[in-house]
């Protein structure tokens, strides 16, 4: 089986996806790059998470062609596809509708630096305008709003993560979901001071050698 090891990840993440609350039903959809072979693993549509095996999760090219999969690419595949072109440093994608990034989502409200784990977006999560999902204007407007960044919500819709592999996409996913919340509790008894400009510049710096030891 072609991108095999791909594959699996994406069925399993996708299962981690509906543990973590992070998405609920067969919404949301998550892929990831093989930069070297120019090819991607994407998840199927409309499918029950618990039920997508390894041959079910599709297989595309640089063009957007599907290679090889039992079922139908997400309908977001022009999004994770537009988000791969303009992000040469971004070899996975995790889309979700999260309730509290959600929730922000459809107020139009974007997340300022109310806590310093924003920093696993940028500075701020910033709102991307609201398009019919599946479409060529969403996959616009979406990477055009998310630009550098880690994470962009989805106006009335839900929340795009990225990173270098899933499971740092995974993980912007969840952070990003933890300081919706943080923000809509801290807003609903009156709001929070927010970090200045120099404290998220700190807060990014120590992000960069954040983390596990690399591996050689
Ligand atoms: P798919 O099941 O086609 O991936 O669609 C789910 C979704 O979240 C659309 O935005
Ligand atoms: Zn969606």
């Amino acid at each position: 089986m072609i991108l095999e090891e791909a594959r699996r990840s994406v069925a399993a993440y996708g299962r981690k996806l509906i543990e973590a609350r992070l998405t609920r039903g067969t919404g949301g959809n998550l892929s990831c790059y093989d930069r070297r072979q120019d090819l991607w693993a994407l998840s199927p549509s409309g499918l029950d998470y618990f039920s997508i095996k390894a041959e079910d999760v599709v297989v595309l090219d640089g063009e957007g062609h599907v290679v090889d999969g039992l079922e139908r690419p997400s309908s977001e595949w022009e999004l994770h596809l537009e988000v791969y072109r303009r992000r040469p440093d971004v070899a996975a994608v995790v889309h979700t509708h999260s309730p509290f990034a959600t929730v922000l989502a459809c107020l139009g409200w974007e997340i300022p630096a109310v806590h310093y784990l924003v920093g696993f977006s940028g500075m701020k999560v910033a709102v991307a305008p609201y398009a019919t999902f599946g479409t060529a204007e969403l996959a616009r407007s979406t990477a055009t709003a998310l630009g550098d960044d880690g994470a962009v919500l989805m106006a009335h819709h839900g929340l795009l993560a990225v990173g270098s592999d899933l499971v740092r996409a995974f993980n912007v996913a969840e952070e990003i979901e933890f300081v919706a919340e943080i923000y809509w509790r801290a807003k609903a008894v009156g709001g929070a001071p927010l970090l200045s400009e120099t404290q998220m510049k700190a807060a990014l710096e120590r992000f960069r050698d954040y983390g596990p030891r690399p591996k050689v």
